[in-house]
């Protein structure tokens, strides 16, 4: 009695086992998962197809090789295999940690814009590709790197569309991935003079889902681009207290005026999308800034004017206080020029500041703060804006809403 009761349950079991490890393998088939990793101030993302295939876009900076070969070789479903890397342009924060992970997986098709750099780091991976008998294929505008049609899961490069650029950048290898009713745009450090190519070209640049370029720069995500692409996620993959002040806060404004839920790496670390062909999922909540919210901190800007070739800008200070404005920033909204305050920088209780700016201004008495020589406001209704270092929305000038 014993033994019959062991063959029936053994084999029950097993044929219970073999059908639960199906679906699940089944269900992991189905899904896409994007993993733009944290990798500081440089891009990696790294992208599981739904049909098993894996595709990397940049490799991060020269000493992230490691740390991307052990998130990927952390993940649950493992992968020895990168079916389609891409080094977006030979920047070191996108190509630098290409070699070591060139070296330690087995690699599909590699795609890189055809344009050389005289660095080690360039130097290095060209080695590795060498070295593991791989060949590069040249990425340009109208290539398809997949097409699988029985899954509708496909990816484009949208650009380059020149031979040449003035900006490395701008060679930036620009991909547009779709699966399903789902859509996401990789941008890498491209420029607005590609955006402008890629809005006259009328491709078709609508994601879900914006990888924004250039670690958040105010060169890239232009509003007519912005529009275009017109995405409900924007990420930004950027490093803690860059030197390069990026994302711009003009940019994250732009992004939040448009109602676009913002992840950043800086802040929430390796942010993750998942979808299953028709709804999108994050690993994180969506960042919550109301730095677009106007805060009455008392200090205001007061006045922007021309007076011959000198460009003043007035911030009082209405409070009983002294105001230490080290780090604050003014901005020009339209132009897009940045003034940081320098360390020490103070509006005494009650008192104003100046900040000149124009062909004529200087700083010659105490309570006046020289930009620079050039004009910055005096193209009509460019507005300016004050900003807090948490980036919190001070002031505006004109006052509009
Ligand atoms: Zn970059």
């Amino acid at each position: 009695m014993f033994r019959v009761k062991k063959n029936i349950v053994i084999p029950v079991f097993i044929i219970l086992l073999l059908s639960l490890s199906i679906l699940i393998s089944n269900a992991a088939a189905d899904s896409l998962i994007i993993h733009f990793i944290d990798v500081g101030q440089a891009d990696s993302i790294f992208i599981q197809l739904p049909n098993s295939q894996t595709m990397l876009i940049d490799g991060g900076n020269n000493g992230d090789g490691s740390l991307i070969i052990n998130y990927i070789k952390g993940l649950k479903k493992s992968n020895n295999k990168i079916d389609y890397l891409i080094g977006t342009h030979p920047h070191e924060d996108h190509i630098g940690g290409l070699d070591d992970i060139i070296n330690e997986f087995d690699i599909g098709r590699v795609f890189m814009p055809k344009v050389s750099h005289s660095s080690k780091t360039f130097e290095d991976l060209m080695l590795a590709i060498r070295d593991n008998g791989l060949k590069i294929s040249a990425a340009q505008v109208g290539q398809t790197i997949f097409n699988d049609d029985n899954i509708d899961l496909k990816a484009v490069i949208l650009s380059p569309g020149r031979d040449s650029y003035d900006e490395l950048n701008n060679y930036s290898v620009v991909i547009r991935l779709v699966y399903g009713d789902t859509t996401y745009l990789f941008t890498g450090d491209a420029e607005g003079l590609v955006e402008n190519e890629l809005l006259r070209q009328q491709l078709d640049l609508k994601a879900n889902v914006l990888k924004v370029a250039h670690h958040g720069s105010s060169s890239s995500t232009g509003e007519r681009f912005l529009k275009a692409v017109a995405p409900q996620y924007a990420v930004i993959s950027v490093g803690k207290d860059n030197s390069y002040g990026h994302p711009s806060q003009l940019i994250i404004d732009r992004l939040q005026r448009d109602n676009i839920k913002i992840y950043r790496t800086d802040r929430q670390g390796t942010i993750i999308a998942s979808s299953d062909g028709n709804k999108i999922k994050f690993n994180k909540e969506e960042l919550v800034m109301d730095s677009n919210v106007l805060r009455d901190t008392g200090v205001y800007l007061s006045m922007v004017t021309l007076t011959g070739s000198v460009e003043s800008v007035v911030i009082s200070n209405n409070t009983a206080d002294t105001v230490n404005l080290s780090n604050w920033k003014l901005v020009s909204e339209v132009g897009g020029q940045e003034y940081i305050f320098p360390k020490g920088t103070e509006i005494p209780a009650q008192g104003q500041l100046k900040v000149v700016s124009g062909r004529g201004a200087k700083a010659e008495q105490p309570g006046v703060i020289l930009w620079n020589n050039s004009y910055i406001w005096n193209n009509d209704g460019d507005p300016a804006v004050l900003y807090a270092p948490s980036g919190q929305l001070v002031s505006r000038f004109p006052r509009e809403e």
